[in-house]
């Protein structure tokens, strides 16, 4: 038997409504034996960089018609990891590859049968990237923008949640198309990087803004191409009234929606029709083909000095929840990843 160590975790408590709150998570500590069984093809872990994401709110509910199940209270928290490998029997993976995909919110995590790990073979970036930039952010943006909302050069841009993981990429390819982008934010300090760090034409704070719909007037005095939708809600609404004719909509995410039973109305729905406006939803897994074409174009971006990716790190598994909640009070400052140990 391998030798038995402490394994710090984050655990998920029980189903929730409404916004995650820290006390529904719980820290523990357990002990793993560090081995991986003969003929598993198992892998066995130590997880440095874990990612916060908004969308493993859906899974703390207990809802179980979705894309991807809920989370079972009681169970180690899963999401998505940049991590060593320690031990391997799968003959893809061997000690020492750094790798990205599914672990557990804990300092050693088995992988069954590896599934759904990726060896990481550029070391020349920073390891977290693999989680944000390059990893399901990335694609979600790369996707997102490229394949969703057709854009052509030129057109008028406007971006929600706009310094986020997601966001902060769909401004900065927006404008390497050559697009006019205006993105929105919910304080001073990301609208200032928005405009002066990442070359956002203009951005705007929306909690200071009390008619969005005015407030979109104003910085699309011609109307909008393209709304690329992180949160959903009355910027919606507003930029519905705000589109182009034949304007496309990305419906990405909606952040601002609480629970499903009190769904905020899109009272102005009906403008999709005189404006013929194309409004999608999408879900990055969609495109996951795209990832090698990503990959290249996105390292070539990062190395030219192109796009800059704004991080906000976290320090030790600890402190995973309350960094994984702070994004629903928007306290992040990019994309929000634990750092819980080096290599
Ligand atoms: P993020 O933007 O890095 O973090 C979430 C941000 O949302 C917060 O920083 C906050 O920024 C904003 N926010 C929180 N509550 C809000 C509210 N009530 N109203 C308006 N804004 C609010 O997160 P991300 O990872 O980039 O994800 C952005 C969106 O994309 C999310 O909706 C997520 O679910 C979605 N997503 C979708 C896919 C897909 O495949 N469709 C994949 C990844 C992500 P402010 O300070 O600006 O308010």
């Amino acid at each position: 038997m391998g030798k038995e160590v402490v394994n710090k975790q984050v655990l998920f408590k029980d189903y929730i409504e409404g916004v995650p709150k820290e006390s529904d998570m719980e820290l523990k500590s357990s002990t793993i034996a560090l081995e991986v069984k003969e003929g598993t093809q198992d892998v066995l872990l130590k997880n440095l960089y874990l990612s916060c994401d908004p969308y493993m709110r859906g899974r703390m509910r207990n809802f179980h018609n979705s894309y991807i199940p809920p989370f079972a209270p009681g169970s180690v928290l899963q999401g998505f990891v940049v991590a060593k490998v320690i031990l391997s029997d799968h003959p893809d993976f061997k000690e020492g590859d750094l790798v990205s995909g599914m672990s557990g919110w804990e300092e050693y995590s088995i992988i069954p049968k590896g599934k759904n790990l990726t060896k990481i073979t550029r070391t020349d970036l920073p390891l977290s990237y693999f989680v944000g930039i390059l990893g399901m952010p990335g694609i979600t943006a790369y996707a997102g923008f490229f394949e969703v909302c057709s854009p052509k050069k030129g057109e008028h841009v406007f971006v929600s949640a706009a310094s986020g993981a997601v966001g902060q990429l769909v401004g900065q390819f927006a404008k390497l198309m050559g697009c006019y982008v205006v993105g929105s934010a919910g304080s001073k300090e990301k609208v200032d990087l928005l405009k002066n760090k990442q070359g956002f034409d203009n951005a705007f704070n929306y909690k200071e803004e009390h008619d969005l719909n005015a407030t979109l007037q104003r910085h699309f005095p011609e109307g909008i191409d393209i709304y690329f939708d992180n949160v959903g809600g009355s910027m919606l609404d507003a930029a519905l009234v705000n589109m182009k004719v034949h304007g496309r909509i990305a419906v990405c995410g909606v952040i601002s929606q609480n629970s499903f039973q009190n769904a905020q109305a899109i009272h102005n729905i009906n403008m999709v029709i005189p404006k013929r406006i194309r409004l999608e939803g999408f879900l990055q897994s969609d495109y996951a083909h795209l990832y090698p074409q990503f990959l290249e174009n996105v390292i070539n971006y990062i190395k030219e000095r192109k796009i800059t990716y704004i991080e906000d790190v976290a320090e030790g598994l600890e402190n995973a929840p309350a960094a994984f909640v702070g994004l629903f009070h928007g306290k992040n400052l990019g994309k929000q990843v634990v750092h819980i140990s080096d290599e």
